[in-house]
């Protein structure tokens, strides 16, 4: 099976509905430790993924995810906007413009560009209570797995669930939640939780658009 077109909008779609449901939630685990306003900027980047998902049908898929992380680069208010838009757009350097359908080894190395990509930004590894507690592990299985879309997508989201959940064993290292030290202990990272969130939509976008064919 190859990754169409039509399955990566449904990834994104389920990325923008997961992402809308948890809002209030995201907003609540920030105002813990940060300034409460992740659900807001998580928001807006699903309003942006709906928007485009209705305005760029016709576009690449390359050309649709950097649109998004273009979209994302420019969402004010904290550091998401900025590392979300470089996520996207490390996901979509391994694609060429005329690129009607993802093939399983094209997508692991969406993957493993879009980690190259975060390494630059940012020193955070795994321990250090970020998305990248996520991030790492579930491109890394991505990559582990057999040359199937489905169990590509399978096992980033549920190595991405276990990272998110070492978060809560974590103390903060990072951002302004790092100044509460072990008070972090038993919160997850936020960051985190919308990152396992997109790992976990990625993967129920292409199952449902599998049932729906
Ligand atoms: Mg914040």
């Amino acid at each position: 099976m190859l990754l169409t077109k039509e399955s990566l909008f449904s990834m994104f779609r389920f990325v923008a509905l997961l992402w809308q449901e948890n809002t209030a939630r995201l907003s609540e685990i920030d105002s813990r430790f940060g300034d409460g306003d992740h659900g807001v900027t998580i928001g807006k980047m699903a309003d942006l993924i709906l928007s485009r998902l209705n305005e760029r049908q016709n576009e690449s898929a390359k050309g649709f995810i950097e649109s998004l992380g273009s979209g994302c680069m420019e969402i004010a208010g904290g550091s998401a906007g900025p590392l979300y838009g470089v996520l996207l757009e490390g996901l979509a350097g391994p694609l060429s413009d005329g690129d009607t359908e993802i093939t399983p080894v094209t997508l692991k190395a969406m993957f493993s560009s879009t980690r190259s990509a975060l390494f630059e930004i940012t020193k955070a590894r795994v321990g250090d209570k970020t998305l990248m507690d996520v991030l790492i592990p579930a491109t890394e299985a991505a990559e582990n797995a057999p040359d199937d879309i489905l169990s590509i997508l399978q096992a980033a989201a549920e190595a991405a669930s276990r990272g998110l959940r070492e978060t809560e064993n974590q103390v903060s290292k990072f951002g302004r939640a790092r100044n509460y030290g072990e008070k972090t202990l038993g919160t997850p990272d936020v960051g985190a939780v919308s990152t396992a969130l997109l790992f976990k939509g990625f993967q129920r976008g292409v199952e449902e658009h599998i049932l729906q064919c």
